[in-house]
C-alpha cells in the first residue's frame, strides 16, 4: 500500500509502499479516506531535536484521520464492516491503575499511532477497536478527519465552566481557533485570542472570537479597556507552548483565575510564582483526549451547530503531500487534509 514514510534521519518524508498492516484480534482494519496534518508532523518533517529522539526509521506516520473499517478481528464487537470511523491516536495499556479506573488518558504507559508506531498516512491503519470511534452520518469527512485536535480543543475548552466568563486563548494556531470557536459555542462572554501571525488571527476571528489580538502590535491591558473588562480574565487557555505568551495570561488573569495548559513550553521555563500563588489561580495540564467524553461532546457540539469548517483551509491529494506539508510550514493555514482515495 501506499504510505507517507520516514526513511531516513533527516529533513521530509517520501511516499512509498509498505506492506499492509497485520490486523490483530482485538484491532480493526481502516480504510483510510482524507488524513490532515498535525504540527507533530511538522515536527516530523523538519526532524528536529525531539522527533529525532522519538520517531523509529523507517516507519510511516500521521495520526488525523477518517476512513471505513474493512475487516474486524475475531474478538471485536460493536463494529461492522463499513463503519466510517475516526479513531483515538493514543494507544493505552489497560493495565495501570488510570486504565483500570477508567481514566484512560492518564495512562502512563501511552503509545502514539504514528509516532512510536505506524500511522495513519497510508492507505490502511490497524488500530485496536477500543480506539476506534463511529462518526455519524451528519459529520463530514473533512470533520471528521480532525477530531483528533479538534479533540484538543474540546479537552481544553470544557476543563473548566466557560459559561458568562471572560477567556484568554494564548497561541491562534489550529487548536486555539477551535477552541475560541468552543468557547463562545458555550457561552463564554468575551473570547480574546492572541497570535503573533495575522492570516491566523483572522481564521479565530471568523471562528467566533471576539477579539483577536496581534500581541507585536497590540496590548492586551488596552484590549481589556476597551472590552470594559474591569477585573482580568476567569479562564485561561494555553494553547501557544511560547512562554512570553504565558507570562503575559498569568499576568492578565482575575484572582481565583483558572488556567488549562495544553501548549508545551520548553524545558525549563521558569515563571514569577507569586502571580499563580498570590492570585489562587488553579492550572491544569492537558494531555490528548478524554476517552472517550471528549469524542462524545466533539460529535455533540456540531451536531447543536458549532460550525468548524473555516478551519479546513486547504485540500491536497495524498500524491501532493509536499504541497500540503508547504501550507503547513509556511504559517499560512488552518488544518490541510490529504486525500488517500484512488
Ligand atoms: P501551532 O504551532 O500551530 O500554534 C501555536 C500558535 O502560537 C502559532 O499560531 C504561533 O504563531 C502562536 N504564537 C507564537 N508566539 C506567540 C505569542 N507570543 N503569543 C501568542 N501566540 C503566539 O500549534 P497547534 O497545533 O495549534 O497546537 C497548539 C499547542 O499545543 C502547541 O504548543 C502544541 O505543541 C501543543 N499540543 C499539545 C497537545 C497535548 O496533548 N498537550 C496536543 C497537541 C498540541
Ligand atoms: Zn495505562
Amino acid at each position: 500500500m501506499r504510505a507517507l514514510a520516514k526513511l531516513q534521519a533527516g529533513v521530509g518524508l517520501t511516499l512509498t509502499q509498505v506492506d499492509r498492516p497485520a490486523v490483530g484480534h482485538n484491532d480493526v482494519l481502516i480504510r483510510i479516506r482524507k488524513t490532515a496534518i498535525c504540527g507533530t508532523d511538522v515536527h516530523i518533517w523538519k526532524w528536529d531535536e525531539w522527533a529525532s529522539r522519538t520517531i523509529p526509521v523507517p516507519m510511516h506516520v500521521g495520526h488525523e484521520y477518517v476512513g471505513e473499517i474493512v475487516e474486524i478481528g475475531q474478538e471485536v464487537s460493536g463494529f461492522a464492516i463499513g463503519d466510517r470511523v475516526s479513531g483515538e491516536g493514543h494507544i493505552t495499556c489497560g493495565y495501570c491503575r488510570n486504565c483500570r479506573a477508567g481514566r484512560r488518558h492518564l495512562c502512563r504507559n501511552t503509545r502514539g499511532v504514528g509516532v512510536d508506531r505506524p500511522g495513519a498516512f497510508a492507505e490502511y491503519l490497524a488500530l485496536p477497536a477500543v480506539n476506534a470511534f463511529k462518526i455519524p452520518d451528519d459529520v463530514s469527512d473533512d470533520l471528521a478527519a480532525i477530531f483528533d485536535p479538534y479533540g484538543n480543543a474540546t479537552h481544553t475548552a470544557l476543563a473548566f465552566d466557560l459559561v458568562g466568563e471572560d477567556v484568554l486563548i494564548t497561541g491562534a494556531g489550529p487548536i486555539g481557533a477551535m477552541a475560541a470557536a468552543i468557547a463562545r459555542h458555550v457561552g463564554a462572554r468575551n473570547v480574546v485570542i492572541t497570535d503573533v501571525n495575522d492570516y491566523r488571527l483572522d481564521l479565530a476571528r471568523r471562528l467566533g472570537a471576539t477579539r483577536a489580538v496581534n500581541v507585536t502590535r497590540e496590548s492586551l491591558p488596552d484590549v481589556m479597556r476597551e472590552l470594559r473588562m474591569a477585573e482580568g480574565f476567569d479562564v485561561g487557555l494555553e494553547m501557544s507552548g511560547v512562554p512570553s505568551a504565558f507570562v503575559s495570561m498569568l499576568e492578565q488573569m482575575n484572582h481565583g483565575g483558572r488556567i488549562a495548559m495544553l501548549g508545551i513550553p520548553p524545558a525549563g521555563f521558569g515563571i514569577d510564582w507569586t502571580k499563580v500563588i498570590f492570585k489562587g489561580l488553579e492550572i491544569k495540564g492537558i494531555y490528548g483526549r478524554e476517552m472517550f467524553e471528549t469524542w462524545y461532546k466533539m460529535v455533540a457540539m456540531l451536531q447543536s451547530g458549532l460550525d468548524l469548517s473555516p478551519i479546513i483551509t486547504h485540500h491536497y491529494a495524498a500524491d501532493d503531500y509536499r504541497a500540503g506539508f508547504e501550507a503547513m510550514l509556511s504559517g499560512q493555514s488552518g488544518k490541510v487534509i490529504l486525500d488517500w482515495t484512488p
